[in-house]
């Protein structure tokens, strides 16, 4: 690494990671040497109406819980209370999923294909009349950037819907010469990291194939999944296809050990994947699983290095690095390691950390105290370990959760930093020389959820992508998304696919 890194890397080790913050402001673009800030594009948030208290949504209304219990949601960029909403308790996923069997056994597995398809098509159309809405909302609640929830998360969601309405009526093509049905109740759990577009995956397929659903978003960001409960009354879908139970891990369990569900479809760790596994073992119950990843971005010395520089900063950095796909481990030629790391370092103190609403952030806040924690402690294990820091200096706001880009170089394959999931904008770099150096490496660790590419070779990428166990290698590019292809893991990342033929292939059994 260069002198210039070691330098910086020492310095923020003495300072023990407290001293992030520098006079300069976090908005700032570079003209002719000198830095200008960029002046505040806040959003508007009067197109969203929160309400005091939200109650569960079950056979097409919204209803108190059962328990009697609430909780509170709250913005994680400024740690207010946004409402309460109801914690489902035992006899409320009792009631959600006896809806579900009903709504299936009675209406929607007897409902011609051509006639589901209407209405997840009206439900795509108001997701894209409301996507303002639904992009501000998710915005507040969970704390990633304006820019990605309007540009990406609610288009990609209603896209989703869209996509999965075309396939209700050809459902006798999916498999050539077999006929398929669907398997019934789905119980489905999502994480918090991308909490309209997760509730799409999962609804869109199972209502095409005709499945009806109980759905429990995360504990801390359910507001977008109840909104869409709002959508899915307009769509007059008919009571109980579609329920909404929210509340924390407990109420997850309760859903997918009631003995009335067929299909668990799981978004989230690994740990809280292989728990739900155990609970489920020997019911007969289909299951598919989205678990975590440590995806390796790798860039070889003919790639076009700045193009791959971007790719770098938009798999770590945007999104707070809370996506399961993150490029969270940059494997670099040896060759081109000092550039890369330079360019790297320039680019990231141009990236705008701050007010999630604001239109011109990059990064927003952290979702939780709690993963907050989590990034802080794998942070010192880094340290520990031996490893040379480097943080982006900015100044964070002091309200809500918030942590600075940081890469971390002089890491073994053996480092925890290196295989455990972070889950924040923390990005790992390691050296390789040859292509096996760098599939060796890549493959060598517990996940295998996605991996990065980048070099002008084509046939390079192709073997790489050959040889890559990972559901998905983006080459030339990262985190790039659609509807018709398939997303999942090998090994620890889970089994199953969301998207595409694929995805639906998940929610029908074979005639
Ligand atoms: P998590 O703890 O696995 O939670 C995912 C969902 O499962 C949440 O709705 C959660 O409820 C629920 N849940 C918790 N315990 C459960 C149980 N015993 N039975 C059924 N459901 C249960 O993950 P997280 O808190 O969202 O994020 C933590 C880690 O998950 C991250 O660090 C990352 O490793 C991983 N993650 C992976 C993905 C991915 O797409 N592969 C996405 C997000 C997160 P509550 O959280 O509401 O309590
Ligand atoms: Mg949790």
């Amino acid at each position: 690494m260069g002198r210039k890194t070691k330098t910086l890397a020492k310095t923020e080790r003495q300072t023990k990671l407290k001293k992030v913050s520098s006079a300069e402001p976090s908005h700032q673009i570079i003209q002719f040497g000198k830095i200008w800030p960029y002046a505040p594009a806040p959003e508007s948030t009067k197109i969203v109406n929160i309400q005091p208290r939200y109650e569960l949504f079950i056979n097409g209304k919204f209803v108190p819980p059962r328990s009697g219990q609430y909780f509170d949601v709250i913005n994680p960029a400024n740690e207010q209370k946004l409402c309460e909403v109801a914690e489902a308790g035992e006899a409320d996923v009792d009631a959600a999923v006896r809806a579900a069997r009903q709504a299936y056994e009675k209406i929607w597995r007897k409902m011609p294909g051509k006639e589901r398809a209407k209405y997840i098509f009206r439900i795509a159309r108001i997701l894209q009349e409301r996507s303002r809405e639904f992009a501000v909302l998710e915005t507040i609640n969970n704390g990633k950037p304006i820019r990605e929830t309007r540009d990406f998360d609610v288009p990609m969601s209603a896209a989703h819907f869209f996509y999965y309405a075309g396939w209700a009526d050809k459902l006798n093509y999916l498999i050539p010469g077999r006929e398929v049905a669907p398997l019934g109740v789905a119980g489905q759990v999502i994480p918090w990291n991308f909490p309209l577009l997760m509730a799409a995956w999962k609804i869109a397929p199972a209502l095409a194939a005709g499945n009806t659903v109980v759905l429990k978003p995360a504990e801390t960001t359910p507001l977008t999944a109840l909104l869409l409960a709002e959508v899915i009354q307009q769509a007059e879908l008919p009571p109980g296809v579609v329920n909404i139970v929210t509340g924390a891990g407990a109420t997850g369990a309760l859903l997918v050990s009631h003995p009335d569900v067929d299909k668990v479809a799981f978004t989230g760790s690994t740990a809280v994947g292989k728990k739900i596994l155990r609970a489920i073992a020997g019911t007969g119950k289909k299951a598919t699983m989205e678990l975590g990843g440590k995806a390796a971005n790798i860039v070889f010395e003919d790639a076009p290095l700045d193009q791959a520089v971007e790719g770098i900063v938009n798999g770590i950095y945007f999104n707070q690095g809370h996506v399961c796909c993150a490029g969270s481990r940059l494997l670099v030629q040896e060759s081109v390691a000092e550039i890369v790391l330079r360019k790297l370092m320039r680019r990231m103190e141009t990236l705008i950390v701050g007010d999630p609403l604001d239109k011109n952030t990059d990064i927003g806040a952290i979702n939780s105290r709690m993963q907050l924690k989590k990034i802080q402690e794998l942070t010192q294990v880094g340290l520990q370990e031996g490893a040379q820091i480097y943080q982006k200096r900015c100044e964070l706001p002091s309200k809500g959760f918030w942590y600075p880009p940081t890469f971390f170089t002089n890491v073994a394959q053996s480092s925890r930093i290196v295989r455990e999931e972070i889950f924040g904008p923390v990005l790992t770099i390691q050296t390789f020389r040859t292509p096996e150096e760098a599939i060796e490496k890549a493959n060598n660790i517990a996940y295998g959820l996605s991996a990065g590419v980048w070099t002008e070779k084509g046939s390079k990428i192709l073997k790489m992508a050959s040889q890559l166990q990972a559901g998905v290698v983006w080459a030339n590019t990262y985190n790039k998304f659609d509807p018709s292809s398939p997303f999942g893991g090998y090994k620890e990342s889970g089994f199953g696919r969301e998207g595409g033929r694929q995805g639906l292939l998940d929610y029908v059994k074979i005639l």
